[in-house]
């Protein structure tokens, strides 16, 4: 979609910092991480949120749970990670293409998801 930041940064038209990319999902650092691991799991292919599955791109999300934890690992948070999946703009979403958000240490964090924040 060309008017979606996520699919910007998938075409490399907007830098990030990626640490994992392959055919089918790319992985980068969230520009305003809220935890001190705070990594970004977008699939390539656009899709808008969890209410937009459909036969089309339902394989591709579900891949996203096994994948989440595979990022999880290489970014060394052995001890575990916390996935968090905001929809729809009651769901707090700001970004209109699918994303899991991989949060390391969350203890030291700064945004719980509850109730939404600024920072
Ligand atoms: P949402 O609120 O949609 O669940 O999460 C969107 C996330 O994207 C936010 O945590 C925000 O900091 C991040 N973000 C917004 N713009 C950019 C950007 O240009 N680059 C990167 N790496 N992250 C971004
Ligand atoms: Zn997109």
């Amino acid at each position: 979609m060309s008017d979606c930041l996520f699919c910007k940064i998938i075409a490399g038209d907007i830098p990030s910092k990626k640490v994992y990319e392959d055919d089918e999902y790319l992985a980068f650092w969230d520009i305003a991480p809220k935890a001190p691991v705070h990594i970004l799991l977008i699939p390539k292919k656009h899709v808008t949120s969890l209410y937009h599955l459909d036969d089309s791109n339902v394989s591709v999300v579900q891949g996203m749970m096994s994948k989440a934890p595979e990022i999880a690992k290489l970014m060394e948070l052995n001890d575990g990670f916390r996935a968090v999946v905001n929809t729809g703009d009651g769901g707090g979403q700001e970004v209109g293409h699918i994303h899991f958000h991989i949060l390391g240490d969350v203890r030291k964090a700064t945004w719980s998801g509850f109730p939404l924040q600024d920072n």
